[in-house]
C-alpha cells in the first residue's frame, strides 16, 4: 500500500555570506548551493527512501527549474506524475542566507505552489491510496477535498500543519493523525510556553482533538517524540547521536511515519521506526540528500 503526499516543492538556493546584510547594504556571496526543497517534496523523498510506493501531487513552473526538479524528486524514488507543470508561473523557490555564525534569513515564495486546487485532487484517482500526507504550504482547499476524498476511501489522513497558520486549525476535525513540533503546539494550542514534559504536551494536545480517535505527535528535536490519544500518552525517547545539520529532520519524520504505516506497522513501531529516521537525518547535510533508506534505518536499530 502507498503514501499519497499532497506539498510544496521549492528550489532552495543557499547563500552563504561573512555578515548578513542591513537593508540597503550589498555583500559579497561567499558561496551559492542549489537544493530540491519545500515540505512536500521533503517528506515525499523521505517516505519513498523508507520503501513505500510514494505519489508527490504540487506544482512547478514549467519554463524555470520546475522540470528539473522534477527529474531530482524522481531520481529519489517518488512518482512524480501528478506534479503540474504550469506555464508563466514561477517555481516556488526559498532563498536563505546563511552568516558566518550559522545565523540565517529565508524568503520563501510559493510561485506554483498556491496554483494547487480542490480540482485538480477530484481529477486524480486515490485508489490504492492507504496513507495521505499534507503539509501547510498547500493551499488549505485542496488539502480539505484531499481529505474529505480520502475518508470516503477509509484512507488514514496525516496533517503535518507546519508552518502553524491559523487556517490550519480548520483542518484538524478532518484529520487522524496530527503531527506538530512544540513551536507549532504552543501556538495551536495558544500557549504562552512551549510544552516541553510529556504531561504538559499532552494537555496541550488534547485540546486540539475534535474526535476520540485522533492521535497526536509532538517532535520534541533531540528529546525524541510524544504521542498522544486521548487516554494514552507515550514518550519515544530521542536517539543519541551527533547533529550535523537538523535542516528537514521534521520532514524525514513525517515522510518515514506515513511510510511506516503505509505498510501496516503498528503506531508505536511505526514512531520508533520513524525517530531513528529522523536522527540519522541530522548527521548528513541537507534535507532530501540527508533522507536515509529503509536499510539504513534498519541497520542503525540493530
Ligand atoms: P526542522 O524544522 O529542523 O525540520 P522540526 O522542528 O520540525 O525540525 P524537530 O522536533 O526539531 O522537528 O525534529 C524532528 C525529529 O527529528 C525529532 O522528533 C527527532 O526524532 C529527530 N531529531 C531532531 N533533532 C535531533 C537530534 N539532535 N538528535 C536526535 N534526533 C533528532
Amino acid at each position: 500500500m502507498s503514501v499519497f503526499v499532497l506539498g510544496s516543492i521549492n528550489l532552495d538556493a543557499v547563500a552563504r555570506v561573512d555578515d548578513l546584510p542591513r537593508p540597503g547594504e550589498t555583500v559579497a556571496g561567499l558561496s551559492l548551493e542549489l537544493f530540491p526543497g519545500g515540505k512536500g517534496a521533503n517528506q515525499a523523498v523521505a517516505a519513498a527512501r523508507m520503501g513505500a510506493p510514494t505519489r508527490l501531487m504540487g506544482a512547478v513552473g514549467k519554463e524555470d527549474s520546475g522540470p528539473n526538479l522534477k527529474a531530482t524528486l524522481a531520481g529519489y524514488g517518488v512518482q512524480v506524475s501528478d506534479v503540474f507543470e504550469l506555464k508563466g508561473t514561477p517555481t516556488g523557490q526559498a532563498h536563505v542566507w546563511v552568516g558566518s555564525g550559522g545565523e540565517n534569513m529565508i524568503v520563501v515564495t510559493s510561485g506554483a505552489n498556491a496554483a494547487v486546487t480542490p480540482q485538480h485532487v477530484a481529477a486524480t484517482a486515490l485508489e490504492g491510496q492507504r496513507v495521505l500526507l499534507s503539509q501547510l504550504e498547500s493551499p488549505a482547499q485542496a488539502i480539505e477535498a484531499l481529505f474529505r476524498a480520502g475518508a470516503a476511501k477509509g484512507a488514514l489522513r496525516i496533517l503535518n500543519a507546519a508552518p502553524a497558520l491559523p487556517q490550519g486549525a480548520a483542518l484538524f476535525p478532518l484529520t487522524d493523525i496530527l503531527i506538530l513540533n512544540q513551536t507549532e503546539l504552543a501556538t495551536y494550542a495558544k500557549l504562552d510556553a512551549e510544552p516541553a514534559k510529556l504531561e504538559e504536551v499532552s494537555r496541550a494536545s488534547r485540546k486540539l482533538m475534535s474526535r476520540p480517535d485522533q492521535i497526536v505527535i509532538v517532535t520534541l528535536g533531540a528529546a525524541g517524540v510524544a504521542c498522544i490519544r486521548r487516554d494514552e500518552a507515550f514518550l519515544i525517547e530521542g536517539r543519541k547521536v551527533k547533529a550535523i545539520d537538523t535542516t528537514g529532520a521534521g520532514d524525514c519524520f513525517c515522510g518515514a511515519l506515513a511510510s511506516a504505516l503505509a505498510i501496516s506497522m503498528d503506531l508505536r513501531e511505526a514512531v520508533e521506526l520513524a525517530n531513528a529516521a529522523a536522527a540519522l537525518s541530522v548527521q548528513k547535510s541537507g534535507a532530501a540528500p540527508s533522507m536515509p533508506s529503509k536499510r539504513e534505518v534498519e541497520a542503525f536499530l540493530e
